[in-house]
């Protein structure tokens, strides 16, 4: 193995969802949905099978896709040729890896906020750029996990090229607020950076909280690559149609890469999430006020349980503070989990390059049946 992977050889959701299987625990740890996303998606996507949608794509993904997609983002104010300005890739995963591959290389910095989705380490990594890590600072009336922009300033040097910025942001649930991105889109116009931003958790947003794109931002639109997911949107993980909408220049540089590392996927999903994005935004606002309901149910059942639960304002994820009952080493307390109680969860730990700071912190998520959730604090209550 090359030494540029040494430290990525698995992936904290592969073992712990590996351990729940062997253990018959209620998975809590790896985030996706168990109830299918909207009808009408399923049956336009069995109807391309049929109807013989079962070659390669287009490279830059299917024109009516890319069309959906284009009109998707207008909800925000902005504007994307569908021809130069969006590229479908294999989930927001293969996204990311593009937008680096295609954007950094030896010698440049990107400036990465932890905790960090675990794979924004590895494609940096990958692409043979360095990575510079800011935590996210904790509110210390409120618990929430919040950017600390003079942080993120004082890691900016004239090597950095990139910042990648995640909202709402896995694993802490903090939706950034239009001020703070505002603060970040500063920082990038005065650093001449170019922003990569991952929004996969964009409509899923609680307590009437909105979405800010940080490429909406003045300054943006010309450095901004925003990268979503269908899966989150539509409750279709396993079908890893994800997108990138940028200017034309910054697109082709992650198409270039990805021409390479998928060429192209998923081709009969293409035209189902284009009529999900058409059709479907009712349903996914009834799902959003579902996962918001779910959140409430899960807090209360950790508070319960003793954890010291942290603010979620989206995602799937809610965080806990373990030390109230008695634990100190979060990953440690979710390799026992399992065998112990039967709950799978994910330690925030190792989303960081400080995991010192981050060992008492662990991940949940409520994106589960009403009855599983009930499950696991049934369960966690057990744990003391
Ligand atoms: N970014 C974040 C923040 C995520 O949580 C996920 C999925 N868990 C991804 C990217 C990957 O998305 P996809 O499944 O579309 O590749
Ligand atoms: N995004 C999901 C999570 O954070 C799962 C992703 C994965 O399994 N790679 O749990």
């Amino acid at each position: 193995l090359t030494p540029r992977l040494q430290p990525f050889t698995s992936t904290i959701f592969a073992e712990m969802t590996a351990l729940a299987v062997r253990t018959s625990a209620v998975n809590l740890g790896q985030g996706f949905p168990d109830t299918d996303g909207p009808a009408s998606m399923l049956a336009e996507a069995q109807k391309a099978i049929a109807s013989g949608i079962n070659q390669y794509p287009p490279g830059p993904g299917r024109p009516e896709l890319r069309q959906a997609i284009a009109e998707h983002r207008t909800r925000y104010g902005t504007q994307f040729d569908p021809d130069t300005e969006v590229l479908v890739t294999v989930g927001a995963t293969e996204a990311i890896a593009s937008a680096l591959l295609g954007l950094v290389g030896p010698g440049d910095e990107v400036l990465l906020i932890e905790p960090y989705y675990d794979s924004y380490a590895a494609c940096v990594a990958l692409s043979g750029a360095t990575r510079r890590v800011v935590p996210l600072a904790e509110d210390p009336v409120t618990g929430r996990f919040a950017p600390d922009i003079e942080a993120m300033r004082a890691a900016i040097t004239p090597n950095t090229r990139l910042m990648l910025i995640n909202t709402p942001h896995n694993p802490t649930g903090t939706v950034f607020t239009r001020a703070e991105l505002t603060a970040i889109a500063e920082l990038c116009v005065e650093h001449d950076l170019i922003a990569v931003t991952d929004e996969v958790y964009e409509d899923l947003i609680y307590d009437g909280l909105t979405h800010v794109p940080l490429g909406s931002l003045p300054g943006m639109a010309e450095r901004t690559l925003t990268i979503s997911s269908a899966g989150k949107m539509f409750n279709c993980t396993g079908w890893k149609i994800g997108w990138i909408c940028g200017p034309a220049e910054l697109v082709a540089a992650a198409k270039a890469a990805k021409q390479f590392l998928t060429f192209v996927g998923g081709a009969p999903f293409q035209p189902a999430i284009a009529h999900a994005l058409r059709h479907e935004g009712p349903w996914v606002v009834g799902l959003r006020d579902q996962l918001q309901s779910k959140r409430d149910r899960l807090v209360e059942g950790l508070k319960e349980a003793g954890f010291g639960v942290r603010p979620s304002q989206g995602t799937y994820f809610v965080c806990a503070d373990v030390r109230p009952l008695g634990f100190t080493d979060g990953f440690q307390l979710c390799r026992e989990l399992p065998e112990r109680i039967g709950v799978a969860a994910v330690p925030v730990q190792v989303f960081t390059d400080t995991p010192e700071n981050w060992q008492h912190i662990v991940r949940f998520a409520f994106c589960k049946k009403d009855e599983v959730l009930d499950e696991a604090v049934a369960r966690l209550h057990k744990l003391t």
